[in-house]
């Protein structure tokens, strides 16, 4: 292992020795949308093609019969129902094909990576549906450019995965150490350069990061944190999951600096969102 591989994905020290070390290095995006064209001439390179070659590396180890099941047109169908569910941004469907959630879950479940359900990944807490993955991501972008996100509940890192091909920094912050090395594990051979994950309380937010234009929460509070409120940059976007038993997906946009808009967008589904780490 070279000195390269250990730092991937970076943690949250070395970015704060080195900030804004934005995008540098990697490769051009094999997914050519309007939209990558306009980021690429911006100097924002997604590194897709970085995460497709880590990808394909390790998909040849998955056993022989279940090649299929995991294949790029079984992935490339999925993004075809994203889109009949109505997921328009081209950008956030490309990071979608791009993405090979299967290498995210155990091979054990690898057949079910691509139907739109929820997956465990231990601990009580599961992978979310591509649906609601790619319409939080959607929402957030709002057809816009992102440059730093913060994510709330890493799990097993495959939203992160999908965030670092729309954003140019992602953050994201998961409190089980086991799910937090769980995501290292995963993102490293992938080489995502713009991912810094961290063990923590997302629910204090990272305000050493902030203030944030994009805050994605892949898990319920009863109410959004203040502190995660207060790390949005004026005129940022926050999609969060609210509620116990029935929950709404909620945008919130800051519009001033004491003022917050509030828009509930559609019923959804996630674990709980919890205080404290273990
Ligand atoms: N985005 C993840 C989804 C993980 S499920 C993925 O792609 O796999 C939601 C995650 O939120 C769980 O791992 C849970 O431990 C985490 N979580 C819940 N409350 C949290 C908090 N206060 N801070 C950080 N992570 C939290």
């Amino acid at each position: 292992m070279t000195d390269k591989d250990k730092r991937f994905p970076l943690t949250l020290s070395s970015l704060l020795s080195k900030s804004d070390r934005g995008n540098a290095g990697v490769a051009t995006p094999r997914v050519a949308t309007p939209q990558t064209a306009t980021r690429n001439a911006a100097g924002h390179v997604a590194p897709v093609v970085r995460v497709a070659e880590a990808q394909e590396r390790r998909a040849a180890e998955l056993p022989q019969r279940q090649q299929p099941l995991v294949s790029d047109s079984v992935r490339r169908a999925m993004v075809m129902r994203l889109s009949a569910q109505g997921i328009k941004d081209t950008m956030v469907l490309a990071a979608m094909e791009a993405v090979q959630r299967h290498l995210f879950i155990e091979p054990g479940l690898a057949a079910q990576a691509y139907v739109d359900a929820s997956i465990p990944i231990g601990y009580h807490q599961t992978i979310s549906k591509p649906y609601i993955v790619a319409r939080m991501i959607e929402v957030l972008r709002n057809g816009g450019v992102l440059n730093r996100v913060l994510e709330i509940g890493t799990g097993c890192g495959y939203q992160a995965a999908v965030l670092s091909l729309v954003a140019k920094e992602v953050y994201s912050i998961e409190r089980i150490r086991p799910l937090h090395e769980l995501a290292r594990t995963n993102l490293r051979p992938m080489r995502i350069a713009n991912v810094r994950l961290q063990y923590g309380d997302g629910m204090l937010g990272l305000s050493q990061a902030a203030p944030f234009d994009g805050i994605i929460l892949a898990a319920a509070g009863l109410e959004v944190p203040q502190a995660l409120l207060d790390q949005m940059a004026i005129g940022g976007r926050l999609v969060a999951p609210v509620g116990a038993r029935h929950q709404v997906l909620q945008l919130i946009v800051r519009v001033g600096k004491f003022d917050w808009t509030h828009t509930t967008l559609e019923d959804c589904h996630f674990v709980p969102l919890h205080s404290g780490t273990v």
